[in-house]
């Protein structure tokens, strides 16, 4: 029988002591976006649930952009970036979160997707939710609805479903 999803990412992630500091444990995803059953898999799982929910992708930098290009290609919507601080050259919102140590901030144009649109928003990892909480906050300001998030793994004891609470949440792997 073909291997589930979950089964491909255990066997094919990396785990990385103290990175990229000392007390962090680095989940390292690189492997399974290199393996091309394994990416297919991912990317349907993702989308699957919020079939006919969305009317585009969302990843965020950096990880989340290969997820989400691949994932609205395969669900014939378009893509959008969610991108840190200045990268990107017109008009756009900025929503800050809490990181560890200090601060961050994420940016969108503020014209990327129509005021009522519905956005599926991506990434590689869920940890405390702070970098979701603050892209769901970017799409919300700019009128967009977000249909939910999407992340091939759950850090379940850093609680971020609880920072992305009244949101639906698919996760291939929670540890
Ligand atoms: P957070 O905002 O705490 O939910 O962190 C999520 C973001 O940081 C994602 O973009 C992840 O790529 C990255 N991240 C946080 N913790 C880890 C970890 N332990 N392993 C890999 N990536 C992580």
């Amino acid at each position: 029988p073909r291997e589930s999803v979950e089964t491909l990412v255990n066997r094919l992630s990396e785990t990385v002591r103290d990175y990229p500091q000392p007390g962090v444990v680095f989940r390292d995803l690189t492997p399974v976006f290199a393996d091309g059953e394994a990416l297919h898999a991912v990317v349907h799982a993702l989308i699957d649930p919020f079939q006919g929910q969305f009317d585009a992708v969302a990843g965020v930098e950096a990880r989340g952009f290969l997820l989400s290009a691949a994932a609205a290609y395969a669900s014939g919507t378009g893509v959008v970036t969610v991108r840190k601080k200045g990268k990107l050259p017109r008009k756009t919102i900025s929503e800050d979160y809490t990181l560890e140590y200090g601060t961050a901030t994420l940016e969108i144009h503020a014209d990327d997707l129509l005021p009522g649109s519905r956005v599926l928003i991506l990434d590689d990892v869920l940890a405390t939710g702070g970098t979701l909480g603050a892209a769901c906050r970017l799409f919300e300001r700019a009128g967009v609805q977000v249909a939910g998030f999407g992340v091939v793994l759950e850090l379940s004891a850093l609680r971020g479903r609880s920072a992305l609470a009244g949101h639906r949440i698919r996760s291939l792997v929670r540890e």
